[in-house]
């Protein structure tokens, strides 16, 4: 299970404009709170820039961490489940009412894409509910203690 993932990529450097390598990353901290970082140590200027924040990445950050590791679900496993678990998947991410209704409307399993260690935190989430959301090998959490056979999985698409 990944729950730390760093990647590099080749961008301006906002001091003096070379092409330098800066750092992406993203994780799950020991208190179960999700963050990301980036950070740059110009070669060229000296300059130094180390960012970390709580929470989900910008879209470029996360396209550029799929483009690393591939884009993973969490996939709803019954239909039933579906109103359950987007109340519970609210509780965790911002999603505003537009977002949540449509998720409601929609025929998709999809719940979730994203990171690989964004599924994983999110699995997290539920598993401290109680819920069971089984990871991309099949393997149940044997620290969730649900009596249900999981309410959802995580796939790599
Ligand atoms: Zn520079």
């Amino acid at each position: 299970m990944t729950s730390r993932q760093v990647d590099h990529e080749v961008h301006a450097c906002p001091d003096c404009g070379a092409h330098v390598q800066w750092c992406f990353g993203q994780a799950v901290d020991p208190s179960g709170t999700l963050a990301w970082s980036r950070s740059l140590r110009c070669p060229h200027c000296g300059t130094n820039i180390e960012e970390d924040h709580e929470g989900l990445p910008p879209a470029e950050t996360r396209r550029l961490l799929q483009r690393m590791n591939g884009v993973w679900a969490v996939q709803l496993l019954n239909a039933q489940d579906r109103r359950e678990a987007i109340k519970h998947l609210r509780s965790f991410v911002d999603l505003d009412i537009k977002e949540a209704a449509a998720l409601l409307r929609s025929r998709d399993d999809e719940l979730w894409i994203g990171t690989e260690v964004e599924a994983n935190w999110l699995r997290e989430r539920f598993s401290s509910l109680g819920i069971i959301v089984t990871n991309a090998e099949g393997d149940v959490d044997a620290s969730a203690n649900s009596i249900t056979g999981g309410i959802a999985r995580i796939v790599h698409v």
